[in-house]
């Protein structure tokens, strides 16, 4: 395959910015380029160095104003709900049994699981985002069609189906009842077939027995690259039904502990009502805290503790969490992160928002390198934003002075219309 240059302003970082201001924490080129080869990125850096190291062929895309960014990272979605997204009135066991469940009994029928699949990926592309984490339905037909669909398009998808064998209709139980072995089948077929990864997914305590908890915990150590992904904390009824149903276990956290479940490959969603010795074990275990604002603020679960995490030192990702998140923006996510903290008198520098949807979430799904940085070796997944993508973002572009505060602008105003171009292995996925 003949290289590719991609030239614009590149921002990639280097590592977590400790605060507004950070300089160091990122490598901003404003006439950049991007050589891309084979779908990996081979130089990148000034245009004036690299554009004559190309060979003469080589086709150029030149976005003169806009900013090109490692593609962003999703660590916490459900593909099953992209028609679940936008269902009223509920709180979580209400809003799961209502919608969510009613929906995902629809993905025992392969076509509507190909059909989706192809959805939920074009609409990933269309909003920037390169990698997700996606939890699939029961069926394991429906974790088959969306690897299938990455596959064909080269696009670095992280999945597995629900493992659930009690608390939920029929339709979802019964074709679980065999999920260990279905999993354990997914995982042959599909975890490293090129860039596909598997994630052990129980739904949460409430929906598996311990029995089945173990058996998940078990798959950790029978595969021991592959990732776990579950819920964890999210809302206080629930927490009270998951004490009901493990009463031996001093906490939630200490359910998924005594199974196997934490570790460093292990992505937990929400962690809002946390207890002290919850943020212990999670720290303790390496594993990763997934902040779901948009989630949080419209199931009306709760405020994730952000400063409070981190400085236990717990690992923390942010994610959509669609369906009961709002958007697939990773840019709206950011927003209402932002908003979630300033309702309890903390801060988002937009550096630190825009680290953890790239670089950052990238080391808590395990691809530190590969994805998430521009950066010799790592994979040609790009995006290309446009802060003046809307008459409102443009006229407050008019004194926007700083590289900062355009990236503010970006994740306070910005949506998919930010999007320019998003490029999965160094294709452009969507439409010139
Ligand atoms: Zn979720």
């Amino acid at each position: 395959m003949t290289a590719r240059g991609i030239r614009g302003r590149l921002l990639s970082f280097l590592r977590e910015p400790r605060g507004a201001g950070d300089s160091e924490s990122y490598r901003y080129v404003n006439d950049g380029l991007v050589v891309v080869k084979d779908g990996r990125i081979e130089a990148a850096g000034a245009a004036s160095e690299l554009l004559s190291t190309l060979p003469a062929d080589a086709p150029i895309e030149h976005y003169p104003d806009a900013l090109i960014m490692p593609g962003f990272i999703d660590p916490h979605i459900h593909y099953p709900q992209t028609q679940v997204i936008a269902s009223y009135g509920a709180q979580l066991l209400e809003w799961l049994e209502k919608f969510t469940f009613v929906e995902e009994q629809k993905f025992a029928d392969p076509g509507h699981a190909a059909r989706n699949a192809e959805f939920f990926l074009d609409e990933l592309a269309r909003n920037g985002t390169t990698t997700a984490c996606a939890y699939c339905s029961a069926h394991p037909a429906s974790a088959e069609a969306l690897f299938a669909a990455a596959h064909r398009r080269n696009a670095g998808m992280i999945a597995g189906t629900a493992i659930m064998n009690r608390n939920g209709p029929p339709g979802l139980l019964e074709p679980a009842r065999e999920a260990i072995a279905a999993s354990r089948d997914l995982i042959r077929r599909w975890h490293g077939t090129g860039r596909q990864r598997y994630a052990v997914t129980p739904r949460f305590a409430i929906t598996s027995t311990g029995e089945q908890l173990a058996e998940a915990g078990a798959l950790l150590v029978e595969f021991p690259t592959v990732l776990m992904q579950t819920h964890l904390d999210e809302n206080k009824n629930e927490i009270e039904t998951v004490k009901r149903l493990f009463p031996d276990e001093p906490s939630y956290t200490a359910v998924y502990g005594r199974f196997g479940l934490l570790g460093p490959r292990s992505l937990l969603g929400h962690c809002i009502h946390l207890d002290d010795d919850e943020v212990a074990l999670l720290r303790e275990t390496g594993s990763v805290a997934v902040f779901c604002p948009t989630s949080n603020l419209f199931i009306g679960s709760g405020l994730f503790n952000y400063k409070r995490l981190a400085s236990a030192g717990v690992r923390i990702a942010l994610a959509t969490d669609v369906g009961g998140g709002t958007s697939y923006s990773m840019l709206r996510t950011a927003a209402e992160a932002y908003k979630v903290m300033q309702l309890q008198g903390q801060n988002l520098p937009a550096l630190l928002a825009f680290d953890l949807i790239t670089r950052g979430n990238a080391a808590a799904v395990g691809l530190a390198g590969e994805i998430g940085v521009i950066t010799p070796g790592a994979y040609a997944d790009l995006v290309v934003l446009d802060a003046r993508s809307t008459p409102a973002m443009a006229h407050r572009m008019e004194i926007t002075r700083d590289l900062e505060e355009e990236l503010f602008v970006l994740m306070t105003m910005g949506d998919d219309r930010a999007v320019r171009q998003t490029y999965i292995a160094g294709k452009p996925a969507l439409a010139a």
